[in-house]
């Protein structure tokens, strides 16, 4: 016979009123690799949620490479970077992201998460202040709550409400973070004011670009180079690898200064197991790849020119997004999950976003697009949405 222990007790309350709320999360059981077209739960689907930007998380060069790398170290790295789990390939990714990235090194951490968490406490604490656009990803916002440094807010994009934060601070370091492409929006931060403001201020930027580094600028590099901004303008750059790149993990990159500093203090740099060395070796060549294949990204821009001009022909009301996250906000989170299940029953796959990931009252449909993407399949999303929007 079971019974209901305190735990339960304790726990059951707050989870009958997130389901009361429409806020209750559920994980669909992914049957296939990422890709335009998925099978979850024994169906297949039309996909537009993925982050795999550019198509390369299954790609075969780019599996042969994990397969080949692990067949000569193994599966685990067996230890963290400072113990014995660094290895060659991790090293060698290391300085092909530095030189990709135009910085002096980089250094990999073995998710986007742990790498802003380890930088932003590694660089700030007490006595110190920490200045985040208030609708940066939860990792950034974490790490700033978390490094014990004064933490503020500013209103999105807000370059005049920053500069009033820290014409009043009278902390010794100021840092200020910000997603370099907002993972819920899809609209860019202004990089060129805030290194400006930063540069004015004596404060130190830092961008975490999950979401511009393999999309934007001439080679991909990302916001730095869309922007023009080298190692003095925006010192610290952050960005992921399991997102445009396709596989797994995350690198800081900067001055030589800046990286031994974390190298010495990022906790979730020193106290963590290393990627395998397999995944970084698969990284190295899904770095190569998407260089040589940068008709990629001209498709994705393609797609996104085309998603846009459908969706204002149709009235829907898009976000001042240029990339490949074009949201569709809904406002209600009911009616975001009535969407998404309506979307679904068209064999079209769209995640409705509720709070707390977006602002309360600003439940979205969160569309991403990508490269591998066919006309035909945006297409078939916006006949989709037609009629759904009609209805
Ligand atoms: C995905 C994401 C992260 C976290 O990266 P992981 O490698 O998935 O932990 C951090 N910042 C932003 C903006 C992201 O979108």
């Amino acid at each position: 016979m079971s019974q209901t222990t305190s735990l339960e007790q304790a726990l059951s309350p707050a989870l009958a009123e997130r389901r009361e709320r429409h806020l209750y999360r559920q994980r669909r059981l992914l049957e296939s690799a990422q890709g335009p077209e998925v099978r979850v739960d024994g169906k297949t689907y039309t996909a537009f949620c993925s982050n795999d930007y550019l198509g390369l998380a299954r790609h075969p060069r780019v599996v042969t490479a994990l397969q080949q790398a692990s067949n000569e170290y193994g599966v685990g790295s067996g230890a963290s970077h400072l113990v014995n789990g660094h290895s060659r390939e991790h090293h060698a990714l290391e300085e092909e992201l530095a030189a990709f990235c135009g910085r002096d090194r980089a250094l990999l951490f073995s998710t986007g998460y742990m790498a802003n968490l380890g930088t932003v406490t590694a660089l700030v604490g007490r006595g110190d202040a920490v200045f985040e656009d208030r609708l940066n990803h939860a990792s950034l916002l974490d790490a700033g709550l978390s490094s014990g440094a004064r933490f503020q807010r500013f209103k999105h994009n807000d370059v005049s409400d920053l500069e009033r934060r820290l014409l009043s601070t009278q902390s010794r370091r100021k840092l200020i973070a910000v997603d370099g492409v907002f993972s819920m929006d899809g609209d860019c931060a202004p990089l060129p004011q805030l290194a400006q403001l930063a540069e004015q201020q004596n404060a130190w930027l830092m961008v975490d670009d999950a979401h511009g580094f393999g999309c934007l600028g001439a080679k991909g590099v990302g916001s730095a180079e869309h922007f023009g901004l080298g190692q003095d303008q925006l010192p610290i750059l952050m960005a992921t690898l399991g997102k445009a790149l396709g596989t797994f993990g995350a690198f800081v990159a900067g001055s030589e200064v800046l990286i031994e500093t974390l190298i010495q203090q990022a906790r979730s740099y020193i106290y963590t197991t290393a990627m395998p060395p397999a995944v970084a070796a698969a990284s190295r060549l899904s770095l190569r790849l998407f260089q040589e294949e940068s008709w990629r990204r001209e498709a994705l821009r393609n797609r996104i020119h085309q998603f846009r001009q459908g969706a204002e022909s149709l009235g829907l009301t898009l976000m001042p997004s240029e990339t490949a996250i074009q949201p569709l906000l809904v406002g209600d989170e009911a009616r975001a999950l009535e969407l998404a299940d309506k979307l679904a029953g068209r064999g079209v796959l769209v995640i409705a976003i509720r709070p707390p990931t977006v602002p309360v009252g600003t439940a979205r449909l969160r569309i991403t697009l990508s490269a591998e993407h066919s006309e035909q399949q945006v297409t078939q999303l916006l006949d989709a949405l037609g009629e759904l929007t009609r209805d």
